[in-house]
């Protein structure tokens, strides 16, 4: 399987990322609307945050020389500070100020000793000893220092970024151009969802399956319906794409047996090249480039179009999104629980539950592997991450597991 005409899908990823920059670009968006997309610039921190030292528990601020490290301390309570509102005066020796979460930690105050801890004798407060230097306060600028950056140029922005940069008072955001990606499928064969199924038909689900990735990455859409297998069509709405798009998506039409007229047609309106992936699913992808766009030709078979998108379009769309760093998509160990047949040689990605038991974590296959069985995509919450070098995974194996989601 990994003859020389096969390309392993950590080269075919690397192929693109060499190949691409992100698009030119910028608009500033109110902060909000800057969620799901890059940053341009970096978000440099206007002042400190937090921008007072102040305190992390509700307590006494106090001097940590005027406690005894052996015996309780007694100390007079000369004021209170709350959140929102200082205590003006100073800290002097032997005194405390009873001090609120987050309340500004008054001159001459270094400490704060939690309310539970202490014993309150009218205006006096009894601090037992053990107390550390420094402890339960939250240093001015310990978040985010005035000056730095706090979020770098590339980053992708998501819910703590949003509040990240309210924390620092930024409404308007620098972020990249939205990527604008046209896709369409193709097949004599193909049917749109309004109508029966005429003999031998399948519904075109692969544009719904690539709406449904592309809206989460958060691209402009240009769907351009479904093109039948016909050169002079084909070359239509090629044209027509690159013309309007960064990125043009196709499913289908990409295997040997229709490679050779597309490789005449895409010959003609730029450089596209056809790979035979090392992976299961997926196999056949083009990749090159039609007039002024990028073009990503995805098999056919609807579960081979998620595995290549995931797996190796992803991340070349990110680049072109601005991402950088790309995101590390991590994989964890888990007990197999299913025997899967393995090529070796292959990378193979069959998609499984990744389930709890007795507080293992375990995978089983979540149904039949079929390249064209969305049920068991739909039905599996990861994928089994098989490597080229394995072989046959027997139950109880431990195998490597990519969730299909994260925690937000
Ligand atoms: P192809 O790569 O064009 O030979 O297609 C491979 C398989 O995927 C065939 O069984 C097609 O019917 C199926 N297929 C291709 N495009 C789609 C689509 N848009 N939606 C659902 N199935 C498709
Ligand atoms: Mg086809």
């Amino acid at each position: 399987m990994s003859g020389k005409n096969y390309m392993n899908v950590a080269d075919a990823r690397q192929t693109l990322l060499d190949a691409l920059a992100p698009v030119s670009g910028w608009q500033s968006v109110p902060l909000r609307d800057a969620l799901g997309r890059v940053l341009f610039r970096d978000v440099i921190a206007p002042f400190d945050v937090p921008a007072h030292t102040n305190s992390a528990m509700d307590g006494y601020a106090v001097r940590i020389d005027d406690l005894s490290p052996v015996s309780e301390t007694r100390l007079t309570v000369v004021g209170t500070a709350l959140a929102g509102n200082a205590f003006s005066g100073v800290v002097g020796k032997e005194q405390a100020v009873r001090i609120m979460t987050g309340a500004v930690l008054p001159h001459g105050a270094d400490t704060v000793v939690v309310q539970e801890r202490v014993r309150v004798d009218g205006d006096i407060v009894v601090i037992p000893p053990g107390q550390e230097a420094g402890q339960n306060v939250r240093y001015a600028g310990e978040d985010l220092a005035h000056g730095k950056a706090a979020l770098n140029a590339g980053k992708r922005i998501g819910p703590a970024e949003v509040g990240l940069m309210a924390s620092l008072g930024v409404g308007e955001v620098a972020v990249r151009r939205r990527l604008r990606v046209a896709f369409f499928s193709t097949g004599d064969e193909l049917a749109p969802i309004n109508r029966p199924l005429g003999p031998g038909e399948v519904y075109d689900s692969n544009r719904y399956t690539l709406f449904g990735m592309l809206t989460r990455l958060g691209v402009d859409l240009v769907d351009m319906g479904m093109v039948r297998d016909d050169p002079e069509a084909l070359e239509r709405t090629l044209r027509d794409a690159s013309g309007q798009a960064d990125v043009i998506l196709t499913s289908g039409g990409v295997s040997v047996g229709d490679a050779d007229y597309i490789r005449e047609l895409t010959a003609r309106l730029g450089d596209v090249k056809f790979w035979k992936l090392n992976i299961k699913p997926g196999r056949p992808m083009a990749f090159g480039r039609v007039g002024g766009a990028w073009l990503f030709g995805l098999p056919g078979n609807p579960v081979a179009v998620m595995v290549t998108f995931q797996q190796i379009v992803l991340d070349a769309l990110l680049r072109l999104m601005g991402c950088d760093p790309l995101p590390d998509r991590p994989l964890f160990k888990a007990v197999c629980v299913s025997a899967i047949e393995k090529t070796r040689g292959r990378r193979e990605y069959p998609r499984g539950t990744l389930f709890n038991e007795d507080g293992t974590w375990k995978v089983r296959l979540s149904g039949n592997q079929g390249s064209g069985i969305l049920s068991s995509m739909s039905s599996a919450n990861c994928f089994v991450v098989l490597p080229e070098t394995g072989d046959d995974i027997v139950p109880g194996d431990v195998v490597d597991v990519q969730p299909f989601e994260g925690v937000i």
